[in-house]
Protein backbone atom coordinates (compact mmCIF):
# COMPACT_ATOMS: atom_id res chain seq x y z
CA UNK A 1 0.00 0.00 0.00
CA UNK A 2 1.41 3.58 -1.07
CA UNK A 3 0.94 5.95 1.63
CA UNK A 4 -1.37 9.32 1.45
CA UNK A 5 0.80 12.05 -0.32
CA UNK A 6 2.45 14.47 2.70
CA UNK A 7 4.71 17.22 3.14
CA UNK A 8 8.33 15.97 4.91
CA UNK A 9 10.55 18.11 7.20
CA UNK A 10 13.50 16.64 9.00
CA UNK A 11 14.19 19.23 11.97
CA UNK A 12 17.62 19.41 13.40
CA UNK A 13 16.73 20.56 16.89
CA UNK A 14 13.63 19.68 19.19
CA UNK A 15 12.85 23.43 18.91
CA UNK A 16 12.38 23.43 15.36
CA UNK A 17 10.35 20.58 15.83
CA UNK A 18 8.13 22.36 18.59
CA UNK A 19 7.56 24.96 16.26
CA UNK A 20 6.75 22.66 13.22
CA UNK A 21 4.37 21.53 15.41
CA UNK A 22 2.85 24.84 16.28
CA UNK A 23 2.56 25.62 12.48
CA UNK A 24 0.75 22.69 11.19
CA UNK A 25 -1.36 21.75 13.96
CA UNK A 26 -3.46 18.59 13.81
CA UNK A 27 -2.25 17.69 10.07
CA UNK A 28 1.58 17.27 11.80
CA UNK A 29 2.69 14.01 13.08
CA UNK A 30 6.25 13.60 14.32
CA UNK A 31 8.10 10.72 12.57
CA UNK A 32 10.75 8.53 15.17
CA UNK A 33 11.33 5.03 13.87
CA UNK A 34 8.23 4.72 11.48
CA UNK A 35 7.57 1.29 12.93
CA UNK A 36 4.20 1.84 13.85
CA UNK A 37 3.52 4.94 11.92
CA UNK A 38 4.61 4.41 8.70
CA UNK A 39 2.70 0.91 8.75
CA UNK A 40 -0.78 2.62 10.02
CA UNK A 41 0.10 5.63 6.79
CA UNK A 42 0.48 2.64 4.78
CA UNK A 43 -2.40 1.25 5.54
CA UNK A 44 -3.85 5.01 5.70
CA UNK A 45 -5.36 4.34 9.13
CA UNK A 46 -3.54 7.53 9.85
CA UNK A 47 -3.10 10.36 7.04
CA UNK A 48 -1.22 13.29 8.12
CA UNK A 49 -0.55 15.57 5.82
CA UNK A 50 2.80 16.50 7.39
CA UNK A 51 5.72 14.63 8.68
CA UNK A 52 8.53 16.03 10.96
CA UNK A 53 11.26 13.57 11.10
CA UNK A 54 12.55 13.98 14.47
CA UNK A 55 15.09 11.03 14.09
CA UNK A 56 18.24 13.17 12.68
CA UNK A 57 17.67 15.36 16.23
CA UNK A 58 21.09 14.71 18.04
CA UNK A 59 19.35 16.28 21.33
CA UNK A 60 16.75 13.40 21.70
CA UNK A 61 19.94 10.51 21.26
CA UNK A 62 22.15 8.87 23.90
CA UNK A 63 22.06 6.78 27.36
CA UNK A 64 23.49 9.04 30.54
CA UNK A 65 24.02 7.76 34.07
CA UNK A 66 23.29 10.35 36.42
CA UNK A 67 24.24 9.23 39.58
CA UNK A 68 20.91 6.81 40.91
CA UNK A 69 19.29 7.93 37.44
CA UNK A 70 19.89 6.71 33.96
CA UNK A 71 18.48 9.60 31.32
CA UNK A 72 17.59 8.07 27.85
CA UNK A 73 17.03 9.73 24.99
CA UNK A 74 13.13 9.25 23.32
CA UNK A 75 15.14 8.74 19.73
CA UNK A 76 17.20 5.93 21.57
CA UNK A 77 16.82 2.64 20.02
CA UNK A 78 15.54 -0.45 21.13
CA UNK A 79 18.94 -1.82 20.27
CA UNK A 80 21.01 0.79 21.30
CA UNK A 81 19.51 0.18 25.01
CA UNK A 82 19.64 -3.44 25.03
CA UNK A 83 23.13 -3.22 24.41
CA UNK A 84 24.21 -0.16 26.69
CA UNK A 85 26.24 -1.52 29.72
CA UNK A 86 25.02 1.32 31.69
CA UNK A 87 21.57 0.15 31.06
CA UNK A 88 22.19 -3.75 31.94
CA UNK A 89 24.02 -3.01 34.75
CA UNK A 90 22.13 -0.43 36.38
CA UNK A 91 18.50 -1.21 34.73
CA UNK A 92 18.41 -4.97 33.70
CA UNK A 93 14.50 -5.09 33.12
CA UNK A 94 14.45 -2.50 30.42
CA UNK A 95 17.37 -4.01 28.39
CA UNK A 96 15.62 -7.65 28.90
CA UNK A 97 12.37 -5.74 27.82
CA UNK A 98 13.68 -3.74 24.64
CA UNK A 99 16.00 -6.82 23.88
CA UNK A 100 12.38 -8.78 23.15
CA UNK A 101 10.97 -6.13 21.06
CA UNK A 102 9.83 -7.27 17.38
CA UNK A 103 13.22 -8.25 15.35
CA UNK A 104 16.14 -7.04 14.62
CA UNK A 105 14.96 -4.65 12.55
CA UNK A 106 12.03 -3.24 14.33
CA UNK A 107 14.80 -2.91 17.33
CA UNK A 108 17.21 -1.14 15.21
CA UNK A 109 14.70 1.59 14.36
CA UNK A 110 12.23 1.27 16.89
CA UNK A 111 12.52 3.86 19.85
CA UNK A 112 11.84 4.73 23.26
CA UNK A 113 9.86 7.60 22.66
CA UNK A 114 7.86 6.16 19.60
CA UNK A 115 6.74 3.45 21.73
CA UNK A 116 5.60 5.00 24.78
CA UNK A 117 3.74 7.50 23.04
CA UNK A 118 2.36 5.16 20.55
CA UNK A 119 0.74 3.34 23.31
CA UNK A 120 -0.26 0.48 21.32
CA UNK A 121 -1.72 -2.01 24.39
CA UNK A 122 0.50 -4.72 23.06
CA UNK A 123 3.50 -2.71 23.72
CA UNK A 124 6.20 -4.11 25.91
CA UNK A 125 7.60 -0.72 27.56
CA UNK A 126 4.83 0.68 29.42
CA UNK A 127 4.46 -2.53 31.66
CA UNK A 128 8.50 -1.56 32.15
CA UNK A 129 8.22 1.93 33.03
CA UNK A 130 5.26 1.60 35.02
CA UNK A 131 7.36 -0.58 37.13
CA UNK A 132 10.03 0.88 37.59
CA UNK A 133 8.80 4.21 38.66
CA UNK A 134 9.88 5.96 35.66
CA UNK A 135 9.25 9.66 34.58
CA UNK A 136 8.96 11.10 30.83
CA UNK A 137 10.34 14.48 30.31
CA UNK A 138 8.77 16.09 27.24
CA UNK A 139 9.38 19.71 25.91
CA UNK A 140 6.90 22.46 24.31
CA UNK A 141 6.01 25.62 23.45
CA UNK A 142 5.52 26.15 27.38
CA UNK A 143 8.52 24.55 28.28
CA UNK A 144 9.68 21.20 29.81
CA UNK A 145 7.85 19.27 32.26
CA UNK A 146 7.89 15.67 33.21
CA UNK A 147 5.07 13.29 33.68
CA UNK A 148 5.20 10.32 36.34
CA UNK A 149 4.94 6.73 34.62
CA UNK A 150 1.29 6.25 36.43
CA UNK A 151 -0.21 9.43 34.62
CA UNK A 152 1.46 8.63 31.27
CA UNK A 153 -1.22 6.31 29.58
CA UNK A 154 -4.49 7.41 29.33
CA UNK A 155 -6.53 5.13 26.92
CA UNK A 156 -5.99 2.86 24.49
CA UNK A 157 -3.02 4.72 21.97
CA UNK A 158 -3.26 7.94 23.89
CA UNK A 159 -1.04 9.49 26.59
CA UNK A 160 -1.01 12.30 28.74
CA UNK A 161 1.48 14.16 26.17
CA UNK A 162 -0.03 17.05 24.36
CA UNK A 163 -0.43 17.29 20.47
CA UNK A 164 2.06 20.64 20.48
CA UNK A 165 4.75 18.36 22.94
CA UNK A 166 7.94 16.18 21.69
CA UNK A 167 9.16 13.96 23.93
CA UNK A 168 12.89 14.65 24.63
CA UNK A 169 14.17 11.76 26.93
CA UNK A 170 13.04 9.23 30.02
CA UNK A 171 14.37 8.92 33.68
CA UNK A 172 14.79 5.35 34.84
CA UNK A 173 15.96 4.28 38.60
CA UNK A 174 19.35 2.66 38.50
CA UNK A 175 19.01 -0.11 41.15
CA UNK A 176 21.22 -0.43 43.76
CA UNK A 177 21.36 -3.22 46.56
CA UNK A 178 18.34 -4.74 47.74
CA UNK A 179 16.15 -3.81 44.88
CA UNK A 180 15.71 -5.95 41.70
CA UNK A 181 13.30 -5.91 38.27
CA UNK A 182 12.20 -8.23 35.93
CA UNK A 183 10.26 -8.46 32.68
CA UNK A 184 8.27 -11.59 31.63
CA UNK A 185 5.92 -11.93 28.35
CA UNK A 186 3.74 -14.09 26.57
CA UNK A 187 4.71 -12.77 23.14
CA UNK A 188 3.07 -13.29 20.30
CA UNK A 189 5.28 -15.66 18.12
CA UNK A 190 5.16 -13.65 14.71
CA UNK A 191 5.30 -9.97 15.78
CA UNK A 192 6.45 -10.37 19.48
CA UNK A 193 4.30 -7.91 20.48
CA UNK A 194 2.89 -8.85 24.05
CA UNK A 195 -0.13 -11.03 24.33
CA UNK A 196 0.71 -10.26 28.00
CA UNK A 197 3.43 -8.56 29.49
CA UNK A 198 4.19 -8.08 33.12
CA UNK A 199 6.96 -6.27 34.74
CA UNK A 200 7.88 -6.23 38.24
CA UNK A 201 10.24 -4.29 40.72
CA UNK A 202 10.59 -5.42 44.45
CA UNK A 203 13.30 -3.86 47.10
CA UNK A 204 14.08 -5.73 50.11
CA UNK A 205 14.58 -4.18 53.73
CA UNK A 206 16.31 -6.92 55.70
CA UNK A 207 14.30 -10.33 54.70
CA UNK A 208 11.34 -8.26 53.89
CA UNK A 209 9.33 -6.43 51.04
CA UNK A 210 9.60 -3.03 51.46
CA UNK A 211 8.22 -1.86 48.23
CA UNK A 212 6.96 -3.30 45.13
CA UNK A 213 5.42 -2.33 41.98
CA UNK A 214 3.64 -4.06 38.84
CA UNK A 215 3.06 -3.24 35.50
CA UNK A 216 0.82 -4.96 33.50
CA UNK A 217 0.72 -4.72 29.23
CA UNK A 218 -0.95 -6.61 26.75
CA UNK A 219 -4.36 -7.68 28.66
CA UNK A 220 -6.37 -4.67 28.36
CA UNK A 221 -6.62 -1.42 26.39
CA UNK A 222 -3.96 0.37 28.65
CA UNK A 223 -1.04 -0.38 30.53
CA UNK A 224 -1.87 -0.39 34.43
CA UNK A 225 0.05 -1.05 37.99
CA UNK A 226 -1.61 -4.10 39.74
CA UNK A 227 -2.14 -2.04 43.42
CA UNK A 228 -3.55 -5.28 44.97
CA UNK A 229 -0.95 -8.13 43.96
CA UNK A 230 1.85 -5.04 45.16
CA UNK A 231 0.02 -4.74 48.53
CA UNK A 232 0.23 -8.54 49.32
CA UNK A 233 3.73 -8.70 48.35
CA UNK A 234 4.48 -6.03 51.02
CA UNK A 235 5.63 -7.00 54.10
CA UNK A 236 6.13 -10.45 53.52
CA UNK A 237 9.53 -12.49 53.24
CA UNK A 238 8.29 -12.93 49.46
CA UNK A 239 8.59 -16.45 49.81
CA UNK A 240 7.03 -18.71 47.16
CA UNK A 241 3.83 -18.75 49.43
CA UNK A 242 3.37 -14.44 49.00
CA UNK A 243 4.61 -14.47 45.57
CA UNK A 244 1.34 -17.29 44.97
CA UNK A 245 -0.58 -15.08 46.71
CA UNK A 246 0.43 -12.11 45.13
CA UNK A 247 -0.03 -13.31 41.39
CA UNK A 248 -3.15 -14.56 42.44
CA UNK A 249 -4.45 -10.79 43.20
CA UNK A 250 -3.05 -9.66 40.06
CA UNK A 251 -5.63 -8.81 37.48
CA UNK A 252 -7.89 -6.63 39.20
CA UNK A 253 -9.31 -3.36 37.29
CA UNK A 254 -8.15 -4.80 33.74
CA UNK A 255 -11.18 -4.82 31.26
CA UNK A 256 -9.45 -7.87 29.40
CA UNK A 257 -9.43 -7.99 25.26
CA UNK A 258 -9.85 -10.97 23.49
CA UNK A 259 -9.08 -11.15 19.88
CA UNK A 260 -7.67 -13.73 17.40
CA UNK A 261 -4.12 -13.97 19.19
CA UNK A 262 -6.06 -14.73 22.99
CA UNK A 263 -9.71 -14.71 24.40
CA UNK A 264 -9.83 -12.03 27.17
CA UNK A 265 -9.98 -15.51 29.59
CA UNK A 266 -6.66 -16.61 28.59
CA UNK A 267 -4.58 -12.89 28.96
CA UNK A 268 -6.95 -12.92 32.58
CA UNK A 269 -5.24 -16.40 33.66
CA UNK A 270 -1.95 -15.35 32.02
CA UNK A 271 -1.76 -12.32 33.93
CA UNK A 272 -1.65 -14.42 36.91
CA UNK A 273 0.91 -16.91 35.82
CA UNK A 274 3.47 -13.91 34.01
CA UNK A 275 3.23 -11.69 37.49
CA UNK A 276 4.31 -15.33 39.60
CA UNK A 277 7.22 -15.21 36.78
CA UNK A 278 8.26 -11.67 36.89
CA UNK A 279 8.03 -11.50 41.05
CA UNK A 280 10.25 -14.36 41.48
CA UNK A 281 12.48 -13.30 39.18
CA UNK A 282 12.67 -9.76 40.40
CA UNK A 283 13.08 -11.27 43.59
CA UNK A 284 15.95 -13.46 43.21
CA UNK A 285 17.75 -10.33 41.59
CA UNK A 286 17.06 -8.53 44.47
CA UNK A 287 18.73 -10.75 46.94
CA UNK A 288 21.56 -11.79 44.77
C1 LIG B 1 7.05 -6.26 12.69
C2 LIG B 1 6.91 -5.43 13.94
C3 LIG B 1 7.01 -6.06 15.17
C4 LIG B 1 6.88 -5.32 16.34
N1 LIG B 1 6.97 -5.97 17.55
C5 LIG B 1 6.85 -5.26 18.69
C6 LIG B 1 6.98 -5.90 19.97
O1 LIG B 1 7.26 -7.09 20.09
N2 LIG B 1 6.83 -5.13 21.08
C7 LIG B 1 6.59 -3.78 21.01
O2 LIG B 1 6.47 -3.14 22.05
N3 LIG B 1 6.49 -3.15 19.82
C8 LIG B 1 6.61 -3.84 18.67
N4 LIG B 1 6.53 -3.19 17.46
C9 LIG B 1 6.28 -1.73 17.43
C10 LIG B 1 7.62 -1.00 17.52
O3 LIG B 1 8.09 -1.13 18.84
C11 LIG B 1 7.54 0.49 17.14
O4 LIG B 1 8.85 0.86 16.84
C12 LIG B 1 7.03 1.44 18.19
O5 LIG B 1 5.71 1.12 18.52
C13 LIG B 1 7.04 2.88 17.70
O6 LIG B 1 8.34 3.43 17.78
P1 LIG B 1 8.93 4.23 16.56
O7 LIG B 1 10.18 4.87 17.01
O8 LIG B 1 9.02 3.31 15.40
O9 LIG B 1 7.83 5.37 16.37
P2 LIG B 1 7.02 5.90 15.10
O10 LIG B 1 6.34 4.77 14.41
O11 LIG B 1 7.88 6.77 14.28
O12 LIG B 1 5.95 6.82 15.85
C14 LIG B 1 4.92 6.24 16.63
C15 LIG B 1 4.09 7.37 17.26
O13 LIG B 1 4.83 8.03 18.27
C16 LIG B 1 4.92 9.44 18.02
N5 LIG B 1 6.26 9.84 18.46
C17 LIG B 1 7.43 9.26 18.09
N6 LIG B 1 8.46 9.83 18.75
C18 LIG B 1 7.92 10.79 19.55
C19 LIG B 1 8.48 11.73 20.48
N7 LIG B 1 9.80 11.79 20.73
N8 LIG B 1 7.63 12.56 21.13
C20 LIG B 1 6.29 12.50 20.91
N9 LIG B 1 5.71 11.65 20.04
C21 LIG B 1 6.52 10.80 19.37
C22 LIG B 1 4.68 9.57 16.52
O14 LIG B 1 4.16 10.84 16.19
C23 LIG B 1 3.68 8.46 16.27
O15 LIG B 1 2.38 8.90 16.61
C24 LIG B 1 6.66 -3.91 16.28
C25 LIG B 1 6.58 -3.27 15.02
C26 LIG B 1 6.71 -4.02 13.87
C27 LIG B 1 6.65 -3.31 12.55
Amino acid sequence: MIPAPFQYFAPRTVNEAIGLLQQHGDDAKLLAGGHSLLPALKLRLAQPAVLIDISHVSELKGITSNGDRLVIGAGATYHEIATSEAVRSGCLALAECVGQIGDIQVRNRGTLGGSLAHADPAADLPAVVLALGATINVMGPNGARSIAADDMFVAMMTTAISPDEVMTSVTFPILGRGEGAAYAKLRQPASRYAIVGVAAYVKLDGGTVAACRIGVTGAGAVAVRQPAAEAALVGTSGDDAAVAAAANAAGDGIDYLGDIHASAEYRQAMVKVYTRRALTEALRRARA
